[in-house]
């Protein structure tokens, strides 16, 4: 059997564990193993902390106030638009918008940019790894301008095909928006020279930068990608904010989303003119708390090390891979050279969703069904998968309770 490293002198996982509240309760009388992490990631204590901290000690509206309170929520506010530049290498604080999250960071695009830009015979191309995020508002934009929605197939084990997508770029193509990290096979996509080459065309690209952000290094200058969209909640952060990173020239001649505060400079009854990036597209009061707690999530990230990170959940993934191979019956859909840390499988003779309850009665959680990712699941010709997702606080000790209970499950459904 292979060995897989768990702990370098940098990296204790039980004391990052320490950080974690929620990982100390209890489900079904058994310790919780959360493996449900591409769907949303547990709060390390700095994080609910910075939350309290915000409605104890300073909470007021920000950007206008000029009382003591309001400067200190601008302050907390904007750093962690400071932070967020800083975590994906953004040339700008102005380049870095605060969104809802990934689905909304790409609706910006779709309604603003999309609207002005995409023609009746224009094509946008997707993939068909894509989250329904990242298809629903480029078909509801084809739709109305009449442009045509193309998709790069998926190989067999789960990659993109690229020379299909190098037949797909034409000099009709305005748009590539492709997903960085799979939600539902872990795939990691090689964006960069996707990017370069949809760049060629004369086409700009949109990164989901959902699952990625909290797994690899992200350099929006070196990726040179046009837009990059991603979700606190999904890098230890709070729900309910969210990032969409677009190039200055970009951004500055878009036009704008919401109306309403925040986002202008002058109102009259003729006439509007709009705020500077960023606030240009941050209409009204924004997720104030949420957001400044951003930046304890991006904090904790950066004090432990995404080198780090990624090499205990790389040593992960490698470890449940090698078990979950082992029990019969049992399919990895998502075979990429490159993934991140989860693993998407079906059972023969198994329906997911039993097996998600019933290793939920054993304290595991893990995610069933399709992901967000219908057609995906399509092309497997499956109705759904279970999905493991790793974050920094698994361990190998957590993988082993999987595979027991994967076998107790079996056991129990045949
Ligand atoms: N894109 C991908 C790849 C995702 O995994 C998700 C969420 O699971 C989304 C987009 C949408 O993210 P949110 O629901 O946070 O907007």
């Amino acid at each position: 059997m292979t060995t897989y490293s768990t702990i370098s002198p940098a990296f204790d996982v039980y004391a990052i564990r320490q950080a974690f509240p929620i990982l100390g309760r209890m489900v079904k009388n058994k310790p919780l193993v959360y493996l449900d992490n591409a769907a949303t990631s547990q709060k390390p204590l700095s994080v609910i902390n910075a939350l309290n901290d915000y409605y104890t000690g300073y909470n007021a509206n920000i950007h206008r106030g000029i009382h003591t309170l309001a400067e200190e929520a601008t302050a907390a506010y904007e750093a962690s638009r400071y932070a967020v530049k800083q975590f994906i290498n953004a040339a700008a604080t102005e380049e870095i918008i605060f969104t809802r999250g990934t689905t909304e960071g790409i609706n910006l695009v779709a309604y603003t940019w999309g609207r002005q830009n995409v023609h009746a015979g224009d094509e946008i191309i997707i993939s068909g790894m894509e989250h329904h995020s990242n298809i629903v508002p480029w078909q509801i934009l084809c739709n109305e301008k009449h442009a045509v929605l193309k998709v790069i197939p998926v190989t067999e084990n789960g990659e993109l095909s690229l020379k299909a997508y190098q037949e797909l770029l034409t000099d009709k193509t305005k748009l590539v928006a492709i997903v960085q990290v799979s939600n539902a096979l872990g795939t990691v996509n090689p964006v960069k020279e996707m990017i370069a080459a949809a760049h060629q065309a004369g086409a700009l690209v949109l990164v989901d930068g959902a699952q990625s952000a909290v797994h690899l290094d992200i350099d929006v200058q070196d990726l040179d990608c046009d837009f990059f969209a991603f979700s606190g909640h999904k890098v230890y952060g709070p729900t309910g904010v969210g990032v969409l990173y677009g190039k200055r020239a970009i951004l500055e001649d878009m036009p704008v989303f919401q109306g309403g505060g925040e986002m202008i400079k002058e109102v009259t009854f003729e006439h509007t003119t709009y705020n500077e990036l960023p606030y240009k597209y941050e209409a009204g009061t924004p997720n104030i708390a949420d957001t400044i707690a951003l930046k304890a999530a991006l904090d904790f990230i950066n004090t432990t090390g995404k080198a780090e990170i990624r090499k205990h959940e790389v040593g992960l993934l490698a470890y449940a891979t090698e078990q979950l191979e082992n029990i019969p019956g049992l399919t990895i859909i998502g075979k990429a050279r490159e993934k991140a840390s989860l693993v998407s499988f079906v059972i023969k003779g198994t329906h997911p969703q039993d097996i998600g309850i019933l290793l939920d009665n054993q304290g595991i959680a893990v995610r069933t069904g399709h992901h967000c990712c219908q057609p995906l699941m399509k092309r497997f010709d499956i109705p759904g998968t279970v999905r493991a997702s790793f974050a920094l606080y698994n361990t190998m000790e957590e993988v082993d309770k999987l595979i027991t209970g994967l076998h107790k499950t079996i056991k129990m459904l045949s």
